[in-house]
């Protein structure tokens, strides 16, 4: 019967307010049980102790907390955690922690599975179950603050939306999330230190770009060249690179910020000089440096990770015409956390 209560989550601060008022009781109280479940984390109205039992009992009557818990998780050589993370409805998503000399990168999913068919990616191989709520993206965020703290010492420092899924399309949800975690827990975290990465759809991007607080933008680009591009991401036929390029360059002009442009360099498929010579053009379109992913299998032949040489030759070449490049390596590659990799293995 439980199962039938509202998510108190999904309420409002007013609506909550409201609720008491109706009850007969003070407004504040709505105020005193936001703080419980947002900046507190609470998941047991019992455990609300400023509330009278009569009132516990109330909410206890009226509400349920839906919550994701941690599944279970491994630890890669790295030091990088994959979370297989548990959500109410016993569907599963992944979260990943990772670790570097200053950091706690927190990654996180915004859909369980993914409705793009980019063919180098494992979660495309899920399809898109659902979208999660806003409050399964804020805990996944809460969950490994605490891990972090716990195996390292200190609270996460960044957040990245890399997580399983494409944070733009499931955008209501996942803009409230941010909302939540820079008001209610700051962790130390400024929205500058939050990175959203999309697929490139244009409509959405020029919508993130109206948002008034800082996040970073990356697009995964892997290709300038729409008929490659449309070879290894399909959906991108319905969004062509003169959209991409309108829609980023909306977003330069309202917010001054340059654009991360991730892109795998794969044999016989983007490794000739021609699409350096794309990627090239592309940049002198838009403010962006470029962030050369390493490739990480997963099991198709198709797709082989160029050499060092090849990745080489895009730096030298992005050099050449004033674009910063970096190369990444992937972390948790041996627990198939790595970017890509995440199919709730
Ligand atoms: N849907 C979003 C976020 C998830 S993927 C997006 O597409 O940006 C996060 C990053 O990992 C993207 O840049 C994606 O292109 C990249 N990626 C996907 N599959 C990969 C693989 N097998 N190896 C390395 N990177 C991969």
């Amino acid at each position: 019967m439980r199962e039938k209560l509202k998510d108190i989550r999904t309420l409002s601060i007013d609506s909550l307010r409201d609720f008491f008022i109706q009850n007969k009781f003070q407004s504040y109280r709505g105020d005193q049980v936001y703080e419980w479940i947002w900046k507190k984390g609470i998941h047991d109205f019992n455990q609300m102790s400023n509330l009278s039992k009569e009132l516990r009992n109330l909410l206890i009557n009226n509400f349920k907390i839906n919550h994701v818990d941690i599944d279970f998780f491994k630890k890669s050589n790295d030091g990088t955690i994959k979370n297989s993370v548990k959500l109410h409805d016993g569907l599963f998503v992944e979260s990943v922690l990772i670790p570097s000399k200053n950091r706690s990168t927190a990654c996180v999913s915004s859909q369980v599975g993914c409705s793009l068919n980019c063919k180098f990616c494992a979660t495309s191989k899920i399809k898109r179950l659902r979208n999660l709520n806003m409050d399964e993206i804020f805990d996944q965020v809460i969950l490994m603050d605490k891990q972090s703290r716990t195996n390292f010492n200190r609270s996460i420092s960044n957040i990245v939306f890399m997580g399983m899924g494409e944070p733009l399309m499931n955008y209501n949800n996942m803009i409230a999330a941010i909302k939540k975690i820079t008001q209610y827990r700051k962790f130390g975290i400024s929205s500058r230190r939050i990175t959203i990465s999309t697929s490139g759809i244009p409509k959405m991007i020029m919508k993130l770009a109206d948002e008034d607080f800082n996040f970073k933008l990356a697009l995964s680009l892997h290709s300038a060249n729409q008929s490659t591009r449309e070879k290894i991401m399909p959906f991108t036929k319905k969004f062509p690179i003169s959209d991409l390029l309108e829609s980023l360059n909306y977003w330069y002009t309202k917010t001054n910020r340059i654009i991360t442009l991730e892109y795998i360099v794969w044999d016989n498929i983007n490794d000739k000089l021609s699409d350096i010579n794309d990627l090239i053009n592309f940049c002198k379109k838009i403010p962006s440096k470029v962030n050369l992913i390493q490739y990480n299998s997963i099991g198709d032949d198709y797709f082989k990770g160029a050499n060092i040489e090849i990745i080489n030759k895009y730096q030298s070449e992005l050099l050449k015409h004033g674009i910063n490049s970096t190369f990444r390596r992937s972390r948790g590659l041996d627990i198939d956390a790595a970017c890509g990799q995440l199919a709730n293995k």
